[in-house]
């Protein structure tokens, strides 16, 4: 049985849009559901969900990108019994927005993650994957069609449960020690342009500086004690043990990967020290010990 997917309007598209997708994994028994976004064009049920441990409602966006070959295979891993993993969401690169899993309940796309006090990421969030190969299929470009579909459904989704823009997250953001997704082409200005996700401008690379200039890892003292209270603060499951260890070089290149793509190698040079100080600093709640000294007020 296969499953059409909704009409379009662009005839170079249309074919490939009013292709049929292959779907072995539906049957008899797999309910359909009322989208719970009008911007949703087809319903593909998964069979991969549980509840939200709690009844914790969500109050989190967590993106990523689907690192397979086409939007089929990564479809059928997502809804197909026996493969544990699924999302509420997959956005095409034709804009096209499939839900699999209703929002009230937990997909399974986080993993071992953690954000803050959250352990439980799936139970906290909304899984949206963005169909791209991604790092091990040759990381395309995201189309504008599909970022404006993205930002369409996360609108959506911020609005009517009030998520707060910071809580919209990477992958990479909760398990920066397993994951690259969306990885460091990821527009986030443009999320940010339109009221989806916190972003500042990052800070620039002072020119001259090279890869590994800055405080690196191997480093230890104060001032990896103070990244790593930045970080931490900010959300990132930072170790607080002034050892600027592999964990913490990990999430320092998450960070970049999100906030300071232009060179993501882990180590935390003026610019991304900049920019994480700007980045808490637009915080609501930024507490006085994390505020960056002005220059003189040093002694
Ligand atoms: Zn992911």
């Amino acid at each position: 049985m296969g499953i059409a997917l909704g009409t379009f309007v662009s005839a170079d598209v249309e074919i490939k849009r009013q292709r049929t997708l292959s779907s072995p994994w539906v049957h008899a028994a797999m309910q359909t559901f009322t989208p719970d976004s009008s911007v949703v064009s087809d319903v593909i049920p998964s069979a991969n969900y549980g509840d939200r441990r709690n009844n914790r409602a969500p109050d989190m966006i967590v993106l990523h990108y689907t690192g397979m070959a086409d939007a089929e295979s990564a479809l059928t891993r997502l809804c197909k019994p026996g493969t544990e993993v699924s999302a509420h969401y997959v956005v095409l690169e034709d804009g096209r927005i499939v839900q699999c899993v209703p929002e009230a309940l937990r997909a399974w796309h986080a993993g071992t993650s953690t954000w803050g006090d959250d352990t439980d990421i799936n139970s906290c969030s909304i899984g949206i994957e963005i169909v791209n190969g991604g790092h091990d299929w040759g990381y395309p470009n995201f189309p504008a069609r599909q970022i404006a579909a993205v930002i369409a459904l996360c609108r959506g989704i911020m609005l009517r449960r009030s998520i707060a823009r910071p809580r919209v997250l990477a992958h990479s953001d909760v398990a920066p020690h397993r994951k690259k997704d969306p990885g460091e082409k990821f527009p986030w200005r443009l999320l940010a342009n339109s009221g989806v996700g916190h972003w500042v401008r990052p800070a620039p690379i002072a020119r001259g500086t090279r890869d590994g200039d800055g405080l690196a890892p191997g480093a230890s003292g104060p001032e990896v004690v103070a990244l790593q209270e930045k970080l931490a603060f900010y959300g990132y499951g930072a170790p607080r043990n002034g050892l600027y260890d592999t964990a913490t070089m990990e999430i320092v290149a998450a960070f970049q990967r999100h906030f300071r793509p232009e060179r993501v190698d882990g180590v935390a040079d003026a610019s991304t020290l900049a920019t994480l100080d700007a980045l808490i600093a637009s915080m609501p709640q930024m507490p006085a010990h994390l505020t960056p000294l002005p220059p003189h007020s040093m002694t």
